[in-house]
């Protein structure tokens, strides 16, 4: 594997760093209300990760769309404070990353007005936070930062740090198991962000982790029980 070790560390948001499922599917609740619009918010979940003007599509004629984006986005930021939860580990991820001299930054479909609130209900800070872009867009950012390594829940995060040339690392903690990720491009799958640190130095030292080969007895236990999920 060529990929540098050095470079900064990009972060997904929903569902990597924060548990954003209930205020987003509350907000969608609050969206069908409050437009009389029937919407399945099992479909809602299994998609989470797109950009809310992509999910609003599935719902809403063209000439509705704006509307139904302004609606959701109004009840996310009332919802957003209450119903946001940092997910294990977060915070050690992003501590691990700035402790080895890189800067750790966040780069997340969400639209800025729904992230402020999101990063101050946890109380969460990157070195930068790079936002509302999705899928090849993420790789762009990857790319221009030099990233080492993009860390997601979905399979378009997965692909968006290949062709940014980073490595990816996902975390089952979102709508998506650890075969699908690996299926899309995951050099490793952790259990949650709480191991990530342990990764991280392995990564740093070059030991191999990335291809799979030479991993600590933690990372062989993490996939073990994520295979048997
Ligand atoms: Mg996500």
């Amino acid at each position: 594997m060529s990929a540098t070790h050095t470079g900064p560390v990009g972060f997904d948001l929903d569902l990597t760093l924060i548990n954003s499922r209930q205020a987003i599917l509350t907000s969608w609740t609050a969206v069908a209300d409050e437009l009389g619009v029937r919407i399945d918010l099992t479909e809602v979940d299994r998609r989470m990760g797109v950009k809310l003007e992509d999910e609003v599509s599935y719902w809403f004629p063209e000439h509705e769309q704006a509307a139904a984006a302004d609606s959701y986005r109004r009840h996310y930021v009332r919802l957003a404070p209450e119903l946001t939860f940092l997910l294990p580990g977060a915070e050690e991820a992003l501590a691990a990353v700035q402790a080895a001299g890189e800067r750790a930054v966040i780069i997340t479909a969400k639209h800025p007005v729904s992230v402020a609130p999101s990063l101050d209900a946890v109380g969460l800070t990157a070195d930068e936070v790079f936002m509302h872009v999705h899928g090849p867009e993420k790789a762009a950012v990857l790319a221009r930062l030099g990233a080492a390594v993009y860390v997601g829940d979905t399979p378009a995060d997965m692909a968006a740090a290949l062709d940014g040339g980073a490595v990816a690392v996902g975390v089952p903690t979102g709508s998506f198991t650890s075969a699908e990720l690996m299926a899309a491009g995951a050099a490793s799958v952790l259990p949650s962000l709480l191991e990530f640190p342990a990764w991280y130095a392995d990564f740093r030292a070059g030991s191999g982790l990335v291809d799979g080969q030479g991993a600590g007895p933690g990372q062989l236990r993490a996939e073990g029980e994520e295979v048997s999920r």
